[in-house]
């Protein structure tokens, strides 16, 4: 399936989570079996030339395509969390959404200093999420040059945001 097929699997709703977002949900994606596997292929084809040794996901929608992702490489998976969520050792960050603030936490063990990962999550809009993530990977000893996502709302700014972290974004799809 090419990304103008994949594309139109992706369901789009008007005024979630706020009046005048327009929502893309991954849900009908992800329920299509040719699609996600379709979704799968394109992103390992990107991955691979991060030539990460692990990826990070990004909760929740970021472990769907995340850790399929780093299974198909062979490579680990490490869950970046909502606040709350890890048993042991625990990082975090704050950070500020369109519509509020977030937490991201990490069980720094999960990283070994100097380590090359991959970031992914599945959508970029604005990067706030992203650069977050980033930084929290870079405090516990990631090396972080590349993020990969399945849908970039290219006019959010997001790749920009990244590109100045240091960090180069691609997606297999765009919307406006
Ligand atoms: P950002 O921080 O780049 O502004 O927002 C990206 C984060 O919010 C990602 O973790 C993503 O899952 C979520 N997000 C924001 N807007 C949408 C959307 O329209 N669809 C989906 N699936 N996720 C979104």
């Amino acid at each position: 399936m090419d990304p103008a097929e994949l594309k139109a699997i992706v369901r789009t709703i008007p005024d979630f989570p706020k009046p005048g977002i327009l929502f893309r949900d991954i849900t009908t994606l992800i329920a299509h079996g040719r699609g996600f596997a379709a979704t799968i292929d394109r992103l390992v084809d990107r991955a691979q030339m991060a030539d990460a040794s692990a990826v990070a996901g990004i909760e929740a929608r970021g472990f769907i395509f995340g850790a399929a992702v780093a299974a198909r490489l062979g490579i680990g998976f490490v869950p970046l969390r909502k606040p709350g969520k890890l048993p042991l050792d625990t990082i975090g960050i704050d950070y500020q959404l369109e519509y509020g603030d977030a937490r991201l936490e990490l069980d720094p063990n999960a990283i070994d200093t100097g380590e090359k990962v991959l970031l992914m999550d599945d959508l970029l809009a604005t990067g706030g999420t992203a650069c977050a993530a980033v930084d929290l990977l870079r405090e516990a000893g990631a090396h972080v040059h590349h993020a990969l996502f399945v849908i970039d709302l290219h006019e959010l700014g997001g790749g920009e945001k990244l590109r100045a972290a240091g960090v180069t974004s691609q997606a297999i799809m765009q919307f406006g």
